[in-house]
């Protein structure tokens, strides 16, 4: 017998009392004469309802009643082990229900605070999964830091994109330490996807951090907070391609991650520049339902930093000594717009 059973033995005990005490109200039934054994029926039911369930409990409610009240009634016991029935589906179902969506926490083993710091972080993910889930602080796995890129082809796809003007300028951003620019590489597989990226606001007085969404409790005094900009990379999602495939690759969803999902940095450079309202607001700005507004703005041309990064790629990648050919980052670039040539005609 498990402890919450044990627990659970007093419970239905008092639910059968309680429910027969409510039966026999209901019925006007409740006098002197018969309180016992009314307590002791209900009890009765408890104990069935423990070890049968509700189905259970009705039935020796409503039998356990006919025999003290000796009126044969059984019509009555059957009704009572029909409404136990249905309250067990019912229950069964609300604790598969609550079972399904219990709010496991998520927690970050960040030993060196990582996620607290400003600048521009590298960091290893190592993911014990409780059970998985895309949304980061809100999610439900166990997330364990340590800092820089472990994978091979994450550490040159950043040296990679790190040549192009683009990419380091944007890293330059960050160079003041006030926001953070968090690049998590981590060890899980995301279903095809190769990224993900997101925004918090941090406060620097106490430990609380935001979704900007809807909030707007930082412009009292935005001095006090700052942006942190997490891009979540899934390296293991290519591990059946070649080397420096997944090194074009991965240097393609850095891009995609900044510069298609180009408003996290917008916001950044707004808020720098004392806009916090323009800066929230663009934050908040709908991305379409898994990013396809970006997408779609990106597929028409208009995400003209992404294809600023592209073209610097491509012409950086031959002198980069990584083997990595200008033909290679077309060939990721062909890849990753494979699946949204959809959207240029919507
Ligand atoms: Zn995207």
């Amino acid at each position: 017998m498990t402890e919450t059973k044990e627990k659970s033995f007093s419970r239905s005990l008092l639910k059968g009392t309680v429910l027969n005490l409510g039966l026999q109200l209901a019925n006007r039934n409740l006098n002197k004469n018969n309180v016992w054994q009314i307590l002791l029926v209900g009890a009765a039911g408890g104990v069935g309802d423990y070890f049968l369930g509700n189905a259970a409990m009705g039935a020796i409610l409503g039998s356990g009643n006919a025999l003290v009240n000796k009126t044969k009634d059984f019509e009555t016991a059957a009704k009572y082990a029909a409404i136990g029935g249905a309250a067990d589906l019912l229950l069964n179902v609300a604790e598969a229900k609550a079972e399904e969506f219990k709010p496991t926490k998520s927690k970050y083993t960040d030993p060196k605070n990582l996620l607290k710091r400003t600048g521009v972080i590298l960091a290893h993910g190592h993911y014990d999964i409780i059970r998985r889930s895309t949304y980061g602080e809100n999610g439900l796995a166990q997330i364990e830091l340590t800092e820089n890129f472990q994978y091979k082809t994450m550490i040159s796809a950043f040296e990679l994109a790190q040549k192009t003007k683009t990419f380091k300028d944007t890293l330059t951003l960050f160079n003041n330490k006030t926001h953070s620019l968090v690049f998590m590489e981590t060890d899980l597989t995301e279903n095809g996807r190769y990224g993900t990226s997101e925004c918090f606001m941090m406060s620097t007085t106490d430990e609380y951090n935001f979704t900007p969404r809807n909030n707007r409790g930082f412009l009292r005094n935005p001095s006090n907070y700052h942006f942190s900009i997490r891009v979540k990379l899934f390296p293991l999602e290519m591990e059946n391609i070649s080397e420096k495939k997944q090194i074009a690759k991965l240097a393609v969803v850095l891009g995609h991650e900044l510069f298609i999902h180009s408003r996290h940095l917008e916001a950044v450079k707004l808020w720098e520049l004392g806009k916090y309202t323009e800066a929230l607001d663009k934050e908040m700005e709908n991305p379409g339902f898994d990013g396809n507004i970006d997408h779609k703005l990106y597929m028409q041309g208009q995400k003209t930093i992404m294809n600023q990064y592209i073209k610097e790629l491509k012409n950086i990648a031959a002198s980069s000594k990584l083997g990595i050919s200008s033909y290679d980052i077309q060939t990721a670039v062909y890849e990753h717009d494979k699946p949204y040539k959809y959207l240029l005609n919507q």
